[in-house]
């Protein structure tokens, strides 16, 4: 590279290169697409060869469906005096390979590893290769496309690859470099159709020709229709390029060479020597062209990433939150991490009793229709008890939803809650028989009693009862005694029966659950087991973790641009 333009490139170009890098290697593309160039084109139209002439690399090629996998190739130009040095992986294979000779090779194998010896793969092959003479630049070759299979390929194989070329260039961050041959029809490439169906103004295609030297005699007019824009117009338009043929490949041409040869081809032709000029043909501008233009997609994408990394970001914060924040590794600090949360937990239970109690105002209702009955039906009736063990029900299934990860701790705390949901229950009971007992010993202050006979004796006069006949008079006397009293002792228990349930059952309840849960781990024998989490969200834990520092790291690195 000259000098001016290698200075540029340092300070405009190389930091946008460098940053997505780097947020590949962090492993943001699982999140998020990054800006990328996709070679797409049918098969045989070249897409192999343009990449081999722009890395300098020789990638397998041939007839039939050779690319049957993703072939990312990372380039990095290295300094003058720097090795070449590459490096394979796909899978859990990493290849470090010594001589660009290797590579074919190499490819070859990761393929059939991956795709058997004639099916295709979504799987990515990477390739990484250092050099003086290779651009900054990282392409991703896909299998051509074939409208009919041959041999033993798979009968749906041409939609498969549509499939796999489908999901590379619909993302908006891609940019789409679609190979075609000059010396067929451009308006039945499949690989333009395909591109236009994602990209339909061409905003992020571009086009690359290759083959000018296979045409026809007198039909370069043609070729440049294309260029211009003329037959399928692409926003960002097409370039020309010529790699090498079947002769090259034969004498043996080395790609250095064949570099060469592509210049002299387009100086010595008067159509196309103009191209040159423009910049607008050979491997050379197609080259510093590409990366402009990756540096460009970059740019525009870097607001949509930032945005996409925070909500993601924010996303994860809450799921693990969910999980009850992040529980820290030490015995000690995640006893006392789980107590907080326990005392958390006790401080709801107030609450959701309050809720079960509410639920069940039948049981003050009850309490009134009690008036018309016996006063020995009461006690058998009065089922306000039964709110213990609906309280429990609604603790057991609270402490799930905040332990769930905790099986064994939340078996402990279950035990404790029916434990101190017994003792409550059993205290409000015995409360409760000393009430009906004392009501029992039939007791009223005299001026309630006169009071309430007055009150009773007036309603029977209104309802014109005022004589009563002298042989019913002593039974009707007491009738109206009773009755009174009955008033009396109704009205007291109708206040006393909630009072004591409140009492025993919200109040006591929560706060004795929370002196007993507050020691749990801290009494427990086998502390270790307790604070154990299940594999299932340990595991979901730790990858949610690993996922917000990738995150976390990629916005750190984003900051600065
Ligand atoms: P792919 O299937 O799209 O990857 O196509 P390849 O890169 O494998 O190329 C298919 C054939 O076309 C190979 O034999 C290449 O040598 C040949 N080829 C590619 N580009 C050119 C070119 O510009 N000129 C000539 N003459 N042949 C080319
Ligand atoms: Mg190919």
């Amino acid at each position: 590279m000259a000098n001016l333009l290698y200075a540029e490139y340092e300070e405009k170009v190389r930091p946008y290169i460098d940053l997505i890098d780097s947020l590949r290697k962090l492993g943001l593309n699982k999140d998020l697409p990054l800006p990328t160039i996709v070679v797409i084109g049918d098969q045989s139209s070249g897409k192999s060869s343009v990449l081999e002439m722009l890395s300098e690399v020789a990638l397998p090629r041939g007839t039939g469906i050779v690319t049957r996998c993703p072939l990312e190739l990372k380039m990095k130009n290295g300094t003058m005096a720097s090795q070449w040095k590459g490096q394979l992986t796909y899978g859990d294979v990493s290849l470090t390979l010594n001589t660009p000779q290797d590579v074919e090779e190499e490819i070859k194998k990761a393929q059939k590893h991956l795709a058997g010896k004639t099916g295709i793969s979504s799987e990515l092959i990477s390739l990484q290769v250092e050099s003086p003479c290779a651009p900054n630049l990282t392409l991703i070759d896909l299998p051509g496309i074939i409208r009919v299979p041959i041999g033993n390929q798979p009968q749906d194989i041409g939609n498969m690859i549509k499939k796999l070329i489908h999901t590379y260039i619909g993302k908006e961050e891609t940019i789409i470099l679609v190979v075609i041959a000059c010396n067929v029809d451009i308006a039945t490439t499949e690989a333009l159709k395909m591109a236009q169906e994602v990209d339909p103004n061409g905003d992020r295609t571009l086009g690359v020709l290759t083959k000018p030297d296979l045409i026809d005699r007198d039909t370069e007019k043609d070729i440049l229709k294309i260029i211009n824009n003329q037959m399928v117009p692409l926003r960002k338009g097409y370039m020309l390029i010529k790699c090498r043929g079947q002769h090259d490949l034969i004498a043996n041409t080395s790609l250095a060479n064949a570099l060469e040869k592509e210049i002299a081809f387009f100086n010595d032709n008067v159509h196309f020597r103009p191209l040159l000029e423009k910049k607008i043909a050979s491997f050379q501008h197609l080259s510093s062209r590409l990366t402009n233009e990756l540096v460009l997609q970059i740019r525009k994408c870097l607001p949509a990433m930032q945005e996409k990394i925070g909500s993601k970001i924010n996303e994860i914060v809450k799921q693990l939150d969910k999980m009850g924040g992040a529980i820290p590794e030490d015995p000690t600090t995640r006893v006392h991490n789980l107590t907080r949360r326990i005392l958390g937990y006790c401080d709801e239970i107030i609450t959701l009793a309050m809720g079960e109690y509410k639920k069940d105002y039948s049981i003050d209702m009850k309490l009134h229709d009690f008036a018309r009955d016996k006063f020995a039906e009461w006690y058998k009736k009065l089922d306000g008890v039964k709110i213990g063990s609906k309280v429990e029900t609604a603790c057991n299934t609270l402490a799930l939803q905040h332990f769930s990860s905790f099986p064994l701790l939340v078996s402990e705390i279950q035990i404790k809650i029916a434990e101190v949901c017994h003792k409550m229950e059993r205290k409000a009971e015995e409360m409760l028989n000393i009430n009906f007992k004392m009501e029992a010993m039939v007791y009223a202050p005299d001026e309630m009693y006169s009071y309430k006979l007055m009150e009773f004796q007036s309603r029977g006069q209104q309802k014109g009862n005022n004589s009563v006949a002298s042989s019913n008079f002593d039974a009707q006397a007491m009738v109206i005694h009773l009755h009174t009293y009955y008033q009396i002792a109704i009205d007291r228990l109708v206040q006393m029966v909630p009072m004591v349930l409140r009492y025993y059952l919200l109040q006591e309840l929560s706060a004795h659950m929370k002196v007993e849960l507050a020691q749990l781990l801290f009494h427990s024998k086998d502390v270790d087991a307790l604070i154990q989490e299940n594999d299932e969200t340990a595991e979901q834990r730790r990858e949610l973790k690993n996922n917000l520092d990738r995150l976390t790291q990629a916005r750190n690195l984003l900051m600065n641009y």
